[in-house]
């Protein structure tokens, strides 16, 4: 259970304590933050309101911490780190307890993203171990007009302390994401996890802990992100951040200083069915893409772009599928669970009625209680329709008919998101064309879009961020380049 067992220190009465220098803490502030769970609405967790100055002194011991964790050898580091990945699957109960409880997440779900992100961690120490273990070496003598007498050896160093910023809908899997590449590379971290999810969050945090990682190395601040988000981002001591949420990157894009930033931000990723597409396969993509984890998922399929002569078979197809969805609580497994809050129930009511005002169909009844929203397909909807566009970040789905697959690709390159996208067509040529033409960071042939496996490169463009994840891009992410430069007195060639 949640706060219990080994993660008992981490509770102070009916508040979870924050993470600094090695120990966890009671903040001087007095204060806490009420975490809702999204199904009852009622309070399921408190979390500790950190203060600057606690944050201060945190920036000021992830720095010295650094400095010495840059020099422990990296079989080491990985070692650390294979050990926080067995601790986290030993302990993924309590864990997705608190994701089922805080952001409503299926319990089946919940224990897989506990085991994705162990696996995370692990694959990451290796990826670490290997490409940290390799730099360059260049002669001067390639370069017009010199002699081989200059000598380059450049290898990747850490940055100092990398702030991780995770949102909701994964807060332990986008945790990891971001802390074991910043770790096994030699960085510092402090996380900020998001208010939802922040509890499942201290329990990972706690499996470092008990891993045995140095005092101050990882550090975890709680705290409303509008009341210290801006404080965190602006902080002097950040000398990277990795932030993956909605538009709030962009404003944080514009306020932080001159350094490393990997935005992952929002989607609204296109599906373009053509007319010689696998229906039933699109039609299960198209389910499984858009009401998974009830459409919270940045990569959820968040329109359909239907050729005209399939879309009836298709929308007919997809109905079928969503009539057999379950409605429900996250502890029975239901398919659609409630969304994360009640302000976000009421944006996506707000998306649906501006539809159902300009006219598109609604394939089922809309309805919600509480934040329960019931899986909707709305067809017919029109370029003048919020939907078309917006991000519902629930389950309410968009199709759009088109006549060409030029269409769907001019709508998918007319948003300013451009995350991932998809194609579904048994012609390979078409499909490698339209993923040439779709400018997104990614498109999945015949298959919904997807972050996973966390070893692909993963990136946004446009709005949808800056920079590539993926273990093997986020390590190299949270390196920069130092350069030796040996100076030979005369040029010298091994003449072999
Ligand atoms: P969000 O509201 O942007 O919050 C993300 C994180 O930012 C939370 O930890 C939040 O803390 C924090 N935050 C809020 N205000 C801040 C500020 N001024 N400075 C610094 N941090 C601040 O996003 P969300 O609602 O959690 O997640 C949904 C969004 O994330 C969607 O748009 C989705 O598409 C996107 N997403 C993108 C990816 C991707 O990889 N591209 C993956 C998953 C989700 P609090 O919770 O305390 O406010």
């Amino acid at each position: 259970m949640a706060g219990t067992g080994v993660f008992q220190e981490i509770l102070d009465g009916d508040v979870y304590k924050y993470y600094a220098d090695g120990e966890w803490k009671t903040s001087s502030s007095g204060k806490s933050v009420s975490i809702l769970n999204p199904a009852t609405r009622q309070v399921q967790y408190k979390v500790q309101a950190c203060t600057q100055e606690e944050v201060n002194k945190i920036f000021e011991s992830a720095k010295a911490a650094q400095k010495l964790w840059a020099k422990v050898p990296l079989w080491k580091r990985a070692e650390a780190l294979h050990k926080a990945a067995a601790l986290l699957k030993e302990h993924k109960a309590p864990m997705a307890e608190c994701l089922v409880k805080e952001v409503a997440k299926p319990a089946k779900d919940a224990v897989s993203e506990v085991v994705r992100s162990g696996d995370l961690i692990s694959y990451t120490a290796e990826e670490g171990v290997r490409i940290l273990s390799e730099g360059k070496f260049l002669v001067s003598d390639s370069f017009p007009g010199n002699e081989r007498n200059k000598l380059c050896l450049s290898s990747k160093i850490p940055l100092g302390v990398v702030l991780a910023i995770p949102p909701f809908n994964y807060p332990v899997n986008l945790a990891v994401s971001k802390i074991s590449p910043a770790l096994i590379a030699g960085n510092a971290v402090v996380l900020k996890p998001p208010t939802q999810g922040a509890v499942a969050g201290l329990h990972m945090v706690h499996c470092f802990h008990l891993a045995g990682f140095p005092k101050g190395l990882l550090s975890c601040v709680t705290g409303k992100g509008s009341e210290i988000g801006d404080f965190l981002t602006m902080h002097p001591g950040v000398n990277c951040i990795s932030f993956t949420g909605g538009d709030t990157g962009i404003a944080i894009s514009k306020k932080a200083s001159m350094v490393p930033l990997q935005m992952e931000l929002g989607g609204k990723d296109a599906c373009i069915v053509l007319e010689d597409a696998d229906l039933d396969l699109a039609a299960a993509n198209v389910v499984k893409g858009g009401y998974s984890y009830s459409g919270q998922r940045c990569t959820a399929v968040k329109v359909v772009l239907a050729i005209e002569s399939i879309a009836d078979e298709l929308v007919s197809k997809v109905n079928a599928k969503i009539a057999k969805l379950t409605v429900g609580l996250p502890e029975n497994n239901s398919d659609i669970t409630a969304v994360v809050s009640e302000s976000s129930a009421n944006f996506i009511e707000g998306l649906v009625k501006d539809a159902k005002e300009k006219g598109a169909t609604f394939c089922q009844e809309y309805r919600r209680e509480g934040n329960l929203i019931w899986p909707l397909l709305v067809d017919h909807v029109r370029p003048d329709m919020r939907l078309a566009w917006e991000e519902p970040f629930g389950p309410v789905l968009p199709v759009i008919r088109i006549s060409t697959a030029e269409e769907g690709i001019h709508h998918c390159n007319a948003n300013n998101f451009a995350l991932q996208g998809c194609v579904f067509t048994r012609d390979i040529n078409k499909a490698i064309l339209i993923s040439n033409a779709m400018e997104t960071g990614t498109v999945q042939i015949n298959s919904a879009p997807a972050r996973g496996p966390d070893h692909f490169p993963f990136q946004g463009l446009r709005d949808s961020g800056i920079g590539s994840q993926g273990i093997t891009n986020s390590i190299n992410m949270m390196t920069k380049v130092k350069s030796t430069v040996i100076n030979l007195p005369s040029p010298s060639y091994t003449v072999g």
